[in-house]
């Protein structure tokens, strides 16, 4: 290949998609780090970087402690921790060692471990940054990169062993800079724990290929961090096809169909960040560097951002150690920054999940098959483990109420649902042309109240169905009263398990307890496929009557005669993508809502003036919520807006703060008298923490003292 030819191939502008917008700037950064992430394939697991030996000695007014770590990803390597000698024997007053602001050193490709730690001279007058970190007043965590020195001299016959190295991972898929980045990610949380760094104060430095790693690891940590990055700048053009400075381990592949280096950088903000480059390094150019620099200024400008403390300097491809440590000192000096907030939700993916979403769509892309597919009959078929029923996807959670509630034929007569549920249950029934009544609850399971129910079936004596609602995924033990009821006037049952994908009673699961079960697959549910809902039925009749009515009421499969007023109400291939993957991770979706649910029942033991729901023990349920009791004059907007503005710490939404016959378009559903009490003390008095899948031990830790804090 010429040359010319290569300069032309790198000179691809990346076009990446832009969400525009006031928000549109963030949004970009949020969106470009995905795609960083997904580029870099960094697994959680490759986080997890363990110590397995250490030895420590001191010399020359350093404490030096030679570490092993073990990394999932490529097995054990080793790395130095530097802090000044003082600063382990100068101790608080409980005997511990002063923790110090730490910095992670990530060196270049020829750098080697004991250059960059002093323990033997220099190569390079520059390259001891770690031990001149550490002299500054940081601890320092540097690590062996561990490229060259482990394949036979002979066989490599002079070719370069990173070039091999990164060859390799990418046959894989993968590549050598995600695999140092995973490896930095799991140094760092070495050195956040380590007794002598200040796990809120740390930051980062990286020199050349180091800087690559660092400024990929910035992307890729949750809170922003101080990044110095030094002879690592400009654009990837310049510097693979004009310069053929390019080293294959400093770039992700395919990143420049996302992003060239400056937009990488210019993702980082509002971190602080310094970037240093030499006006005589030969592996960049001046000019180059420098436009790139001042994109990433605009950039930081643009998000309100500090600006970037962009230094050039006349010197070669190195490092100026004193700045580096003027920056670590100014952005490492402060108290440690807030926490990340707690948020009310978070739907996550991990980046193995969201490869197998992305091949299931192009599956259906390159099959040309985009609904009603194969991957909808696998989506039903992913349900049965959980519903113990077949069941029949569509479009929603409430076209799967209304289409069960047109199978029943609801039309001008009643459908009585519980006071207490979102507004879509009564609504379908509505559009189903039923009339919507409403029945109190009971305060043990939060279910249908059964005697509230005989009370209702009397004075509505035309009940067409009746929908019970397992609020916040529990099933009341109060059900078997309802379904009881319901049987003895021969009235069928719809359950509305929206909440309850995955719950039980006893050995019954959710939408096997009676005549169908409707389940929406929407975002903050348990189980999602982004939009989606299921009906299930033990009856093959009424699931071939569901699949009339999602496909426009055709009067058969294939048929173009429609005897019934269906809709569209079928679940696209694409969705179904979605959802099959989050049915195949489910089982670890349930255990983790329930294990964190039980730390909740232990954390919040003598919190005042609060009392966690007791689920009922029949009641197996999927901790759609956890919920909680307001006991004593607490107001409940006050608590919520004080744990967001003191604490960041955002609670759930209710289930619900508003009864179905207090929202305007019920207001004339509801006769003298009916009072709904128990229904309306729970609306007003319940809480719903925040739960799933990803929070942390830490995060609960936080919610709960933020709870005590606020109720003390
Ligand atoms: C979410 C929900 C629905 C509606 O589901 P969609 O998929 O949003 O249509 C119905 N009932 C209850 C109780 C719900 O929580």
């Amino acid at each position: 290949m010429q040359i010319s030819s290569l300069r032309r191939l790198l000179d691809t502008p990346p076009a990446p998609y832009a969400p525009s917008g006031p928000a549109g700037s963030a949004a970009r950064r949020t969106a470009l780090r995905a795609r960083v992430e997904r580029l870099a394939r960094v697994e959680p697991a490759h986080r997890e970087v363990r110590v397995t030996a250490s030895t420590v000695t001191v010399r020359d007014g350093l404490r030096r402690e030679d570490l092993t770590l073990a990394s999932p990803a490529r097995g054990a390597f080793r790395a130095v921790l530097l802090s000044p000698e003082n600063s382990s024997s100068e101790t608080s007053t409980e005997g511990e060692p002063t923790p110090l602001p730490g910095v992670l050193v990530l060196g270049g490709k020829n750098a080697r471990l004991d250059h960059l730690t002093g323990a033997t001279p220099p190569d390079h007058p520059d390259r001891d940054i770690a031990a001149r970190l550490a002299r500054a007043g940081f601890t320092t965590l540097a690590l062996d990169h561990g490229i060259g020195g482990g394949l036979d001299p002979d066989r490599l016959a002079g070719r370069d062993e990173g070039a091999l190295l990164a060859h390799a991972f990418a046959l894989t898929g993968h590549s050598l800079l995600g695999a140092l980045t995973g490896d930095a990610l799991g140094a760092l949380e070495v050195l956040r724990a380590h007794p002598l760094a200040d796990a809120g104060r740390t930051g980062l430095f990286g020199h050349s290929l180091g800087a690559a790693v660092a400024l990929h690891t910035a992307l890729l940590t949750d809170r922003p961090l101080p990044l110095c990055a030094a002879a690592h700048l400009g654009s990837y053009p310049a510097l693979y096809g004009r310069l053929l400075t390019g080293f294959e381990g400093a770039a992700l592949p395919g990143v420049l169909e996302h992003a060239d280096l400056p937009d990488l950088y210019a993702a980082l903000a509002p971190a602080p960040l310094q970037l240093q480059y030499g006006t005589r390094d030969p592996y960049l150019e001046t000019a180059d560097a420098r436009a790139a620099a001042e994109s990433v200024r605009r950039a930081y400008e643009e998000a309100g951002a500090p600006e970037p403390d962009v230094l050039e300097l006349p010197m070669g491809h190195g490092t100026h150690p004193v700045h580096a440590a003027e920056f670590f000192a100014r952005e490492l000096a402060g108290a440690p920054a807030h926490p990340a907030p707690v948020p009310a939700q978070r739907v996550r993916f991990t980046v193995a999940e969201r490869r197998t979403v992305l091949e299931r769509v192009d599956g259906a892309l390159a099959s040309g098959v985009l609904t009603q597919g194969p991957l909808v009959a696998r989506f039903e078929e992913l349900t049965r483990d959980w519903t113990g029923t077949p069941g029949t996807a569509v479009a929603s959670g409430s076209a799967a109420l209304e289409i069960a509630l047109r199978t029943i034929g609801v039309a001008g007569r009643t459908v009585l649902v519980p006071v207490n549920t979102f507004f879509a249950t009564a609504a379908a029934a509505v559009r189903a042309g039923g009339r919507a009544r409403f029945v109190d609850v009971e305060l043990d399971g939060l279910g249908m109240d059964p005697d509230a129910l005989r009370t209702a079936l009397e004075r509505w004596p035309d009940t067409a169905a009746v929908v019970p609602v397992h609020i916040g995924g529990i099933l009341s033990p109060a059900l078997d009263g309802v379904l009881a009821a319901c049987a003895e006037h021969g009235i069928p049952v719809l359950e509305d398990a929206a909440h309850a994908f995955g719950s039980t009673l006893g050995e019954r699961p959710a939408g096997s307890l009676g005549r169908f079960g409707a389940f929406s697959f929407f975002p903050t549910k348990v189980a999602l496929s982004g939009e989606g809902g299921l009906l299930t039925s033990a009856a093959p009749g009424d699931l071939e009557d569901v699949r009339r009515w999602r496909d426009h009421g055709k009067s058969a499969q294939g048929s173009t005669l429609h005897d019934r007023p269906g809709g569209n109400w079928r679940l696209s291939e694409l969705h179904a993508a979605l959802g099959t993957v989050d049915l195949e991770r489910f089982a670890r979706t349930l255990s983790a809502r329930r294990s964190l649910a039980a730390h909740y029942d232990t954390l919040l033991k003598d919190v005042p003036s609060l009392r966690p729901h007791p689920v009922p023990p029949e009641a197996g349920s999927n901790y759609y919520k956890y919920l909680a009791h307001l006991d004593g004059p607490v107001d409940r907007d006050t608590l919520k807006s004080r744990l967001r503005e003191r604490h960041g710490v955002r609670l759930a939404g209710e289930v619900y703060d508003h009864l179905l016959c207090d929202h305007p378009y019920f207001r004339d559903a509801t006769g003298p008298g009916e009072l709904f009490p128990r229904g309306r003390w729970f609306a007003r008095h319940h809480i719903a923490l925040p739960l799933y899948p990803s929070l942390t031990h830490e995060e609960q830790i936080r919610v709960v003292s933020a709870l005590r804090c606020e109720l003390s």
